[in-house]
């Protein structure tokens, strides 16, 4: 009997994958009607730019394994993250760097002058540890810095205070004090030349390996599969008994101009009082391509309701809780497995997706070998 893998995303294709090469089939259903989930790419038959439909997807890893597992598998192309941020009428450099600091100071301060600068501005210490985002943001930056690249976005993209976020998301950034504008300190980074549709199509293209879209899943579905993957939410497969764990959603606004509208894949827009976090400009995420036409998504954030698409996972207090009940439910189903973002209701990014999948399928086979 084959597998079935709900989602056609990076855990359901490396799963598919790695079942395929020890000998299992699997069948892998997806409800939308295109593959490789939110990362999915496609080209807008408009400008003819490669457009990351459900937002941007910058590939970044240190896990030596997995980026051999993708680059063996697609071309990947070199790119940097460098983000730009209109705050206040002026145009700055993303993660905070030297630049950063001293434009926003008017100051020609050197490395250790900024971070001594920033030290004596931090409140509280920078010994202390943070409970929420904005101690974090205060004691990581101070609060000029916070006031105007942080608090207004962060209060878009969440739609909270910073003081009820955890610390957490906002080490995600790095902080720098030096003119280095990666946006990520990873050794590896890069895009698939052909998008991660294709790359994710590659890993499906196996006999072994059956993909059905427009197929939600099924309940009934089950009698027929020796496992499940499943990679949908979590909630999701429960038929939300016990209620709904909390998402964040976005909205793109798509607008087309010609030649180069801002110069740059991604520019951040933290001030309150304009309605979006940011404009991506897709054409910038494939440098090595060249097109007359250009095309540009305004990114809004908001509160998931039923039938919106969950991208963010929101985790605090009261999500934890019914979260700690669902994974209950999860543990008690003897032959489901749940992957990935949705499945295991964490952010997580398209390197820790991929390792985790890998674990998981190697489980999996180890298991049955025994
Ligand atoms: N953030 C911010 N201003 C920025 C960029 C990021 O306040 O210009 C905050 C925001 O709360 C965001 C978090 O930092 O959710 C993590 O940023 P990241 O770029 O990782 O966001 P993602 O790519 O996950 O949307």
């Amino acid at each position: 009997m084959a597998s079935l893998i709900v989602g056609a995303g990076f855990s359901g294709a490396v799963i598919a994958r790695e079942l395929a090469e020890a000998g299992l089939p699997s069948t892998v259903i997806d409800s939308r009607d295109h593959i490789a989930g939110n990362c999915h790419t496609e080209r807008c038959a408009e400008t003819g730019v490669m457009v990351h439909r459900y937002g941007p997807h910058i590939f970044h890893t240190d896990d030596a394994e997995v980026w051999d597992y993708v680059t063996s598998r697609a071309t990947f192309m070199p790119y940097r993250n460098q983000v730009k941020s209109t705050a206040r009428g002026a145009v700055y450099s993303m993660p905070i760097n030297l630049h950063t600091i001293n434009q926003f100071f008017g100051r020609t301060m050197r490395p250790g002058e900024a971070q001594a600068f920033i030290a004596s501005r931090a409140t509280p210490p920078a010994t202390t540890p943070a409970a929420n985002f904005e101690e974090q943001a205060l004691q990581m930056v101070g609060p000029e810095i916070y006031e105007a690249f942080f608090k207004g976005y962060t209060e878009k993209q969440w739609g909270l205070s910073p003081r009820a976020l955890p610390a957490s998301i906002l080490k995600r950034l790095p902080m720098r004090f030096n003119y280095d504008d990666n946006y990520f300190s990873h050794r590896f980074q890069g895009i698939p030349e052909q998008g991660y549709t294709d790359l994710v199509a590659r890993l499906l293209d196996h006999p072994a390996i059956t993909t059905q879209l427009n197929t939600p899943y099924d309940p009934g579905m089950a009698a027929g599969a020796d496992h499940i993957f499943w990679s949908g939410a979590l909630d999701g497969y429960f038929g939300f008994c016990l209620g709904r764990l909390g998402y964040r959603t976005l909205d793109f606004e798509r607008f087309t101009d010609t030649g180069d509208h801002q110069g740059c894949a991604v520019m951040n827009y933290p001030d309150p009082d304009v309605p979006y976090t940011r404009i991506t400009e897709h054409k910038h995420f494939a440098p090595w391509e060249s097109h007359e036409r250009t095309v540009c998504y305004r990114e809004y954030a908001r509160a998931a309701g039923p039938g919106d698409i969950p991208y963010y996972p929101i985790r605090l207090s009261a999500e934890q809780t019914l979260l700690a009940e669902y994974e209950a439910l999860a543990r008690a189903e003897p032959n489901v497995t749940f992957v990935g973002r949705l499945g295991t209701y964490r952010y997580l990014e398209m390197d820790v997706t991929i390792r985790e999948a890998l674990n998981t399928a190697r489980a999996f086979l180890a298991g049955r070998a025994r």
